[in-house]
C-alpha cells in the first residue's frame, strides 16, 4: 500500500501553483466559454503534463499514480483538469505503438509543450459507444491517406496542434472481427484545418471547448499511422486503462471539493439560530458523501499501483472510474443542497463545479458500459450488447 504522505511533496507543489488560479479565474472563463490558455501555459512549464513521458524524450517518467495526483489536485483546487487531462495520456498510444522516428520527432516535443497532442478522435454522432461501428474511413491512396467523415466530442481540437483519429481502413464487412481494421493516424492539425478538415464548436453546459471534425477529403501522410493498420481498436483499448484512472483521480479531486465547501458553509451558515450543520439532515449528507469519496479514491489507488506495477488493472480502472463519478456527483448534488438557493449561485462555484463534474457519469464512458464490461469480462455473464 502506498503511503498516503509519500506524494506530500508533489502535491503541495501543485497547489500551490493552483492558487495562483482562484475561483474567480475559473468562473470568468465558464461565463465566457473560454480556454483557460494561462493555467495550461503553467502546468505545462512546470512539467506536469509531461509526468507520463519516458526521461529519455525530456519527460518526467512518473507513474499513472503520480500523473493522477496532480490532476486530482487541479480539480481539488477549484479548476478544470479536462482543458489539459490529455496532453497527458493520448501520446500513450505514440509511445506504446509509434516507430522509433515518430516517438523521436514528437515526443520530447509533447514534453516541452511546444506541441499539444490533446485532441482524440473516437467519438462519431451515429455509432457513439459501439466504436467499432464508426463511419469515418481512411483510404490508402499511394503515399497517402484520403480521410472522409465526421466526429463529434472531439475535445480541445482547437487547442491541439495533433489529433489521433480513429478510422475504419478497411470495410466491416471486409474484416473477420468487427474490432480489426481500424486505424490510428496522427493527424497535424496545423496543417489540416481549411484543407479538408473544419472544426465546429458545440456549446455544453459547462466550459469544455468540445468540437465536431468534419473530413473531407483530407489527406494525412501514410507515414502519420501510428502502430500498424487495422490493429487500431487494440491500440486505442490499450490507452483506456490509464484514461479512466485519470479521470477517477479528478472526480475524487471535485468530490474533496464539494465535501470540503460544504462542510465549511454547513458551519459558517446560521440559520433558526445555529449552523445548519448542526441538524443531521444537513450533516449527514455530507459525511456519507465523504466516505464515498474516499472508499472510491481506495479503488483508484489500487488501480494506480497495478496499473504502475504493470499488472493487469482493467477490472479496478473501470471500477474506480464508476464508484468516483458517482462519488463526485453524490457529493456535487449534496454540496448544492447545503448552499440551499446559493447553491445555484455563480458566485459560490458550486453550480459551476456541478456541472462539470456531471460529464464523468458519461464520458469518456458512460456507467452503463462500465458496467457492462465488469458483467461480461469480471463476472462472466453473457455479453449485454
Ligand atoms: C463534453 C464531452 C467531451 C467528450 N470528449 C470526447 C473526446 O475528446 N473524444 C471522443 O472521442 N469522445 C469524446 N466524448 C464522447 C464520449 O466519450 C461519449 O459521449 C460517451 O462515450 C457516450 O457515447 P454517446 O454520447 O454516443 O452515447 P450513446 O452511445 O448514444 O449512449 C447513450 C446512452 O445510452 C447508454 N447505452 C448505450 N448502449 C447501451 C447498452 N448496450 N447498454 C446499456 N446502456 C447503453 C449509454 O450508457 C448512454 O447513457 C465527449 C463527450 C462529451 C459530452
Amino acid at each position: 500500500m502506498t503511503d498516503p504522505h509519500l506524494h506530500d511533496d508533489l502535491r503541495g507543489a501543485v497547489r500551490e501553483l493552483c492558487a495562483r488560479f482562484p475561483d474567480t479565474y475559473w468562473r470568468e472563463l465558464d461565463a465566457a466559454r473560454a480556454y483557460p490558455t494561462e493555467f495550461v501555459t503553467a502546468l505545462t512549464s512546470a512539467g506536469y503534463l509531461a509526468a507520463l513521458i519516458p526521461e529519455e524524450y525530456g519527460g518526467s517518467g512518473l507513474g499513472v499514480m503520480e500523473a493522477s495526483i496532480i490532476l486530482e489536485e487541479v480539480n481539488r483546487a477549484g479548476g478544470n483538469a479536462a482543458a489539459c487531462h490529455a496532453q497527458m495520456y493520448i501520446m500513450g498510444t505514440l509511445l506504446r505503438h509509434g516507430s522509433p522516428a515518430q516517438k523521436r520527432e514528437y515526443l520530447p516535443k509533447i514534453a516541452s509543450g511546444a506541441l499539444r497532442l490533446q485532441a482524440f478522435g473516437v467519438t462519431e454522432p451515429t455509432t457513439g459507444s459501439d466504436t467499432t461501428q464508426l463511419k469515418t474511413v481512411a483510404v490508402r491512396a499511394g503515399d497517402r491517406y484520403v480521410v472522409n467523415g465526421q466526429k463529434v466530442w472531439t475535445s480541445r481540437a482547437e487547442h491541439s496542434d495533433l489529433m489521433l483519429l480513429v478510422a475504419r481502413t478497411t470495410p466491416v464487412d471486409q474484416v473477420k472481427k468487427r474490432t480489426d481494421g481500424l486505424s490510428i493516424l496522427l493527424v497535424d492539425l496545423r496543417t489540416a484545418v481549411g484543407h479538408g478538415l473544419t472544426i465546429r464548436p458545440i456549446r455544453t453546459m459547462m466550459n469544455h471547448a468540445t468540437t465536431e471534425v468534419f473530413f473531407d477529403d483530407l489527406e494525412v501522410p501514410a507515414g502519420n499511422l501510428v502502430g500498424e493498420e487495422g490493429k487500431g481498436f487494440r491500440y486505442l483499448i490499450d490507452g483506456l486503462n490509464a484514461e479512466r484512472i485519470l479521470i477517477a483521480a479528478e472526480c475524487v479531486g471535485d468530490g474533496r471539493w464539494f465535501v470540503d465547501r460544504a462542510r465549511r458553509y454547513a458551519g459558517e451558515r446560521v440559520v433558526f439560530g445555529r449552523p445548519i450543520g448542526q441538524n443531521q439532515g444537513v450533516q449527514f449528507p455530507i459525511a456519507r458523501a465523504h466516505v464515498s469519496v474516499e472508499a472510491a479514491d481506495l479503488m483508484r489507488v489500487k488501480a494506480a499501483e497495478l496499473f504502475d506495477a504493470g499488472r493487469p488493472c482493467g477490472a479496478e480502472a473501470n471500477m474506480a472510474k464508476l464508484l468516483a463519478a458517482d462519488a463526485s456527483w453524490e457529493a456535487a448534488n449534496v454540496a448544492v443542497q447545503t448552499f440551499g438557493g446559493f447553491g445555484f449561485a455563480e458566485d459560490y462555484d458550486i453550480e459551476r463545479k456541478f456541472r462539470e463534474t456531471r460529464l464523468y457519469l458519461v464520458a469518456p464512458v458512460s456507467t452503463n458500459l462500465i458496467l457492462a464490461f465488469i458483467g461480461e469480462h469480471v463476472l462472466g455473464m453473457p455479453r449485454s450488447y
